[in-house]
């Protein structure tokens, strides 16, 4: 159900004065549209970034897919604009849309954010801004979509609190449709369910905004949040829960406001992934994206607990689907879409129980095809000296390995159970298999980090280069990424503090005055953007206030290089009296509450208390690194 009259003001009026206008025009194969006056409701996935970057993510596709299984809804997309195309929508008073239908955003019933990353959080302001919708949750009524927000950041949605209506945590395959019917059954029971009936077709061009609510509207919608939050564990609701702090700051636990809303919240969970659907059909970009290739998730979870990693806590327990439903649906989304690569999705896909059988099945189909297998998240064990030789197919895109330290006892201290002597080995069977390209990751800034630490990281990227040499007569290429460590709610190691800045420069200085090979490059993260993802991921209800004065004072796109301003966000926390010192910097202990502590994840939060202790014990007794790298 196409709103023709905006499709064709934007291909005529907007497109021809934008860079890369495939990125707004849609119609993409297996992009799913369908006649809204069939439908009971209409969602939209919003992608708080680029088309180039939300089209590559898989949780996207996933949920697309599921949404538009049935009959009832329609799941439709839109990206964050680029600046120019910002604008110019602005400019000419023109909705943001829809991709499928050019449906202007606020005529949905449900509006979905998936946060993957803290540096977009400006960009969900900028597409309600641009969709019309009210940002701040409270000002909505019934005629606004509803608000929600999922996705890893969501473990401490208290930055966002203020501008989702509703949090949706945990896996969303059932959570999501769950939301989304509740609601529109309330929108219904309120007789809101009219403005679903509002044709896009008949819209008119110069008012396609939602009315601002009125006091008893925005009193209808807290009623029927408050139903919603009562029902549905996986769902928080945050404008029933007060913030609360201590005179010095630190944040006490939240009081609920109302009798029937929970004290805690549950992460919601796919406890059969064989049975959880598979996005066969992935929508393929027109324009080129971070990732143009087949996603099959083959693992949920994964068996290792290191301690920083927020992923592996957030994705617990571990679940496996079937080596035949991989071949199965490897094949079905081929043939839909005629990609080239197929990429296995795990966080540690090594630990897959039936690896080799699954490489072997996947190579015995897809190499006659000359489709590559790639695995992009191979874990570093003994098994990392075969994948040479079994992803024959793979080699122009390299090795990508996360040893995240250079040395075994730092390893160790992390709880990352992985030796440089397989490391090692790997690389140079791989080599030996074609591979002339490596990727590594690493972390600075981490508890307990030694100067030596960051000597390894460059030592072992020039021993890795070297072993280029003795294989194929000159140095391998190796990418010694090293990203700036943010201890992340969830994890053993959410008490510690954040390094400071003096220090990340510091071990940069270090980093690059050590490195010696040619065929080395190395990428250190910047070091003010990491600093604020540890504000905005380790911050309580207040720095939302900073994120959106940020906003209107210009804020966009903070994830790019190019639009980030440091400066403008320092200054912003500082007006509203944000206490960065604090929320990065200070250590809290196990007694200390913390701004996500009324988020619960699948292990209780005594595992985590005995890791940070073990990880403390041992970390006593290394030498710290030392004052040149430690300043204030
Ligand atoms: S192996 Fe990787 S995914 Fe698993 S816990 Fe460690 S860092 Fe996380």
């Amino acid at each position: 159900m196409l709103n023709r009259k905006l499709k064709e003001t934007v291909d005529r009026e907007l497109l021809p004065r934008v860079q890369t206008p495939g990125q707004y025009i849609g119609g993409e194969l297996n992009a799913v549209v369908k006649d809204h006056r069939t439908l009971r409701g209409k969602l939209c996935l919003a992608f708080p970034d680029l088309y180039t970057i939300g089209m590559s993510c898989h949780g996207l596709q996933v949920l697309y897919a599921v949404m538009n299984r049935g009959a009832d809804w329609a799941c439709e997309r839109a990206f964050t604009p680029m600046p120019d195309m910002q604008s110019l929508l602005a400019a000419e008073q023109l909705p943001l849309f829809s991709l499928e239908t050019f449906t202007p955003l606020g005529n949905f019933d449900v509006l979905g954010f998936t946060l993957q990353h803290e540096l977009t959080y400006t960009n969900v302001l900028a597409m309600l801004d641009l969709a019309g919708i009210p940002l701040r949750a409270e000002q909505r009524g019934m005629q606004h979509p509803l608000v929600i927000a999922g996705g890893p950041c969501a473990l401490n949605p208290e930055p966002m609190a203020p501008f989702v209506d509703l949090f949706v945590l945990g896996d969303g395959e059932y959570s999501l449709p769950e939301v989304c019917d509740a609601w529109l059954a309330e929108r219904q029971a309120l007789g809101g369910g009219q403005r679903g009936a509002v044709r896009a077709e008949t819209l008119a061009l110069a008012a396609p905004w939602p009315e601002p609510a009125t006091p008893a509207q925005r009193q209808q919608r807290a009623s029927a949040l408050a139903r919603l939050a009562a029902r549905l564990p996986f769902a928080y609701v945050p404008r029933f829960y007060q913030p609360q702090y201590a005179a010095d700051g630190r944040p006490l636990p939240l009081l609920p406001l109302r009798e029937d809303v929970p004290r805690q919240i549950y992460c919601a969970r796919v406890d059969d992934l064989e049975a959880a659907p598979i996005p066969t059909s992935p929508v393929v970009p027109y324009v080129e994206c971070v990732q143009d290739r087949i996603s099959i998730e083959i693992m949920r979870g994964c068996p290792h607990r290191c301690r920083f990693c927020q992923s592996s806590a957030a994705k617990r327990p571990v679940r496996f689907r079937k080596v035949d439903t991989i071949v199965r649906a490897a094949e079905e989304a081929y043939r839909n879409t005629g990609y080239n690569e197929i990429s296995l999705l795990s966080l540690s896909s090594s630990d897959y129980p039936y690896f080799d059988d699954l490489i072997r099945r996947l190579q015995d189909v897809f190499r006659p095809l000359h489709v590559a297998v790639s695995l992009p998240s191979l874990r570093i064990n003994e098994q990392l000296r075969y994948v040479g030789e079994m992803l024959t197919t793979e080699r122009h895109s390299g090795l990508t390995l996360a040893p995240e330290a250079a040395l075994d006892d730092m390893r160790r201290l992390l709880g990352k159970r992985i030796r440089n002597e397989d490391l090692v080995e790997g690389c140079r069977r791989a080599m030996e298999h074609g591979y002339h390209r490596v990727k590594l990751y690493f972390m600075c800034g981490l508890p307990g980090e030694r100067p030596e630490d960051l000597d390894g990281i460059i030592d072992l990227a020039e021993h890795i280069a070297e072993l280029g040499r003795q294989v194929r007569g000159r140095p391998a290429t190796v990418v010694a990424n090293v990203s700036n460590f943010v201890p992340k709610p969830h994890t053993p190691y959410q008490w510690y503090p954040m390094q400071r800045r003096e220090y990340f420069l510091e071990a940069h200085r270090r980093l690059r005055r050590r490195k010696r090979l040619r065929s080395v490059e190395l990428r250190c993260h910047d070091v003010e953007t990491s600093l604020l993802e540890g504000v905005l991921s380790r911050g309580d209800r207040r720095v939302g206030e900073a994120i959106e004065l940020a906003y209107r004072r210009g804020a966009r796109l903070d994830a790019w290089r190019e639009h980030f301003k440091a400066d403008l966000w320092w200054q912003s926390l500082r007006d509203v009296g944000v206490d960065v010192e604090q929320i990065l910097h200070r250590p809290y202990t196990p007694s200390d509450w913390l701004p996500w502590d009324h988020i619960v994840l699948h292990q209780d939060r005594c595992y985590l208390e005995r890791e940070w202790e073990k990880a403390a014990a041992m970390e006593s007794g290394r030498q710290a690194v030392g004052p040149q790298c430690n300043s204030p």
